[in-house]
């Protein structure tokens, strides 16, 4: 099997020395083409894994590899523009006056040539169904054209890997629509490893792949399917599964195939 893009060796980390250990050996790793979403309830340490891929922290125990290149104090601002994240708060992530000059900031920093930026701007605008917002003003869009746009931005620089932190938490149920949609194109037409991390568990049917946290460990990993029949015990660390979900991934055991796997 070709070389994972992201690979996490017993990883342990915590905030302060005089603090409980935050991450617990999690060792994990995600490949090219693979989208893998990661769930567990507030305080499982989702957002401490986002925040260590991209090098804004740095593992106590254990070492994080992109591509094979560890992530240390002299590879991380390499590494991080490798690594694309989309945070929560919509409004938190413009900076331009327009969704083009958005889109165009970070490779203004990178110093790409004006001309293969216009094309990426309407690539990725095109490719997160925004093509047609590229003279709107930020302020003017919904939470899920705001969510897209920031998409669109991290992808106009070419990340290997794109982590979608909460980033549909302030959404409502359209916006949320939006997002999974998106991601799931995206997934299909471009060469990323793609980490969704949720507490929703909707949000996990379409993924290659879920890790579950817990209190800091990896308390499972499978298919959605396989995650979503153990219902039970994911009531029991804080997560519900939708009854929908639950009833497709019921039928599935028993050879009936829904269609499509209900996202809401
Ligand atoms: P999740 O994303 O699953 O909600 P986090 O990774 O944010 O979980 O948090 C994991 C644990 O680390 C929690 O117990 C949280 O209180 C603690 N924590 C998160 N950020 C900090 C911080 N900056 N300083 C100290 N503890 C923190």
């Amino acid at each position: 099997m070709a070389k994972p893009v992201i690979s996490f060796q017993n990883v342990s980390f915590r905030y302060d020395e005089n603090q409980p250990w935050v991450l617990k050996n999690v060792s994990f790793e995600i490949h090219k083409n693979e989208w893998v979403a990661i769930i567990g309830h507030n305080g499982s340490g989702k957002s401490t894994i986002a925040k260590l891929l991209n090098g804004l922290l740095f593992p106590q125990k254990g070492e994080i590899a992109i591509n094979g290149k560890p992530i240390n104090e002299e590879t991380v601002w390499d590494i991080r523009k490798e690594v694309g994240m989309v945070f929560q708060n919509p409004d938190n992530q413009f900076v331009g006056a327009t969704v083009q000059d958005d889109v165009a900031f970070g490779m203004e920093n990178r110093g790409i040539p004006r001309e293969e930026m216009e094309k990426r701007i309407d690539e990725t605008l095109q490719a997160v169904g925004m093509g047609e917002y590229r003279l709107t003003e930020p302020h003017r869009l919904s939470g899920g054209q705001k969510q897209r746009v920031a998409i669109a931005s991290v992808l106009a620089v070419s990340p290997e890997v794109l982590i979608l932190d909460e980033a549909t938490a302030m959404l409502d149920p359209r916006g949320r629509e939006e997002i999974m949609h998106t991601v799931a194109n995206l997934q299909q037409s471009k060469e990323l490893a793609l980490i969704t991390i949720t507490h929703d568990l909707h949000e996990v049917v379409q993924a290659d792949r879920v890790i579950v946290m817990n209190e800091g460990e990896i308390w499972d990993e499978g298919l959605p399917r396989e995650i979503f029949s153990k219902k039970d015990e994911l009531q029991k660390i804080g997560l519900d599964v939708p009854f929908i979900t639950a009833l497709a991934a019921e039928l599935q055991k028993n050879g009936i195939a829904l269609q499509r796997e209900p996202l809401y």
